[in-house]
């Protein structure tokens, strides 16, 4: 067994969903598309975003002896379940926040490489530093992009032991200085394909896998500090945090297996109209959730917003 099996191994062992490899080479072409896409001011109120567009594509500005892209993928879908007369959060906000869970298992990962070789260098990434997880997966031959801009494992990768697919699937990186034979980059298409582009009620996704974060619900709840234009508030329906319309539609999302990671079994989130949450027992609850990496405000518009649209919705159902 080479050293690539036996950490693909160790990876299955740990939950992660799917695994790949990808040769350490600045990649120009997704570099120049992300400049396009801050060009047109796509990226909104997320200046992080510009902040070294070069080293989301180009491993060794990270790790300068670089010599491979680990990447997994972590399945994290619930069947969504929800309670329409109440307001909801998206399916990835449901159980323990991914970052912490991803960074836990990646280093669980590292460890176990370190008890068969000893020290080497490394760098993890979880969807925090500059640093495109996406392409990378795409690179390791994990899967493809989708129009909606969601790297998707389509149902015949190959070498797929636990069964995963679609795009419900956090991904998380360890860029090393290990050789390891690097995979062929995935592949997979959307044919003529455009369920997304259609059903998105705020026409956000504007190109192959191009999305305009000025128009994308998931970026107004969850990123943008200031006020939610009226157009975009009242497409959100009851949806106060995330958005998981382009992914649901989507056929390769049609046949999800429901993750077995117990960290992202969704808690408790039932938002009472009647009790209102205090900023304090805002902290303590979602602590440990995505939804508790919003301020406070943001939760009570996002809340205040989504309660106003099932108000007037009922408001149109009775006067019919
Ligand atoms: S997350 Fe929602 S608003 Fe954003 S592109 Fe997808 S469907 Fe549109
Ligand atoms: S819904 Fe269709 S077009 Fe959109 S990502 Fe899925 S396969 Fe591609």
């Amino acid at each position: 067994m080479t050293l690539k099996q036996m950490i693909e191994r160790d990876a299955y062992d740990l939950g992660f969903s799917a695994f790949g490899v990808a040769a350490v080479d600045y990649d120009p072409l997704g570099h120049s598309r992300l400049v396009q896409w801050l060009d047109a001011g796509y990226q909104a109120s997320m200046e992080y975003m510009q902040r070294g567009p070069r080293q989301r594509f180009d491993p060794r500005t990270h790790l300068p002896d670089a010599r491979s892209v680990i990447v997994c993928a972590l399945n994290y879908y619930v069947s969504p379940n929800d309670d329409p007369s109440k307001p909801c959060i998206s399916i990835y906000a449901r159980g323990e926040n991914y970052h912490t869970v991803l960074r836990d298992k990646l280093e669980a990962l590292v460890i176990k490489i370190k008890e068969k070789i000893g020290n080497f260098k490394y760098r993890v990434f979880v969807d925090s530093q500059a640093f495109s997880e996406k392409t990378w997966a795409q690179k390791a031959g994990i899967g493809f992009l989708g129009r909606n801009a969601m790297l998707i494992i389509p149902p015949k990768k190959r070498n797929n032991p636990a069964r995963a697919w679609g795009s419900f699937h956090f991904l998380g990186v360890i860029i090393s200085d290990l050789y390891l034979e690097s995979d062929s980059p995935g592949v997979g298409t959307c044919g003529e394909c455009r369920k997304c582009i259609d059903a998105c009620p705020t026409n956000a996704i504007i190109g192959n896998a191009i999305v305009d974060s000025n128009r994308c619900i998931s970026y107004h709840t969850t990123q943008n500090k200031g006020e939610i234009p009226n157009e975009i508030a009242s497409a959100m329906g009851n949806m106060m945090f995330g958005c998981d319309i382009c992914q649901l539609i989507c056929p390769y999302n049609s046949r999800s297996n429901p993750t077995s990671e117990a960290r992202f079994k969704p808690g408790p989130v039932d938002f009472d109209r009647q009790k209102s949450i205090t900023e304090n027992e805002f902290k303590s609850r979602f602590a440990k959730s995505s939804l508790g990496e919003i301020k406070f405000g943001m939760f009570e518009r996002n809340l205040r917003i989504a309660w106003s649209n099932l108000k007037n919705r009922l408001n149109r159902n009775w006067s019919r």
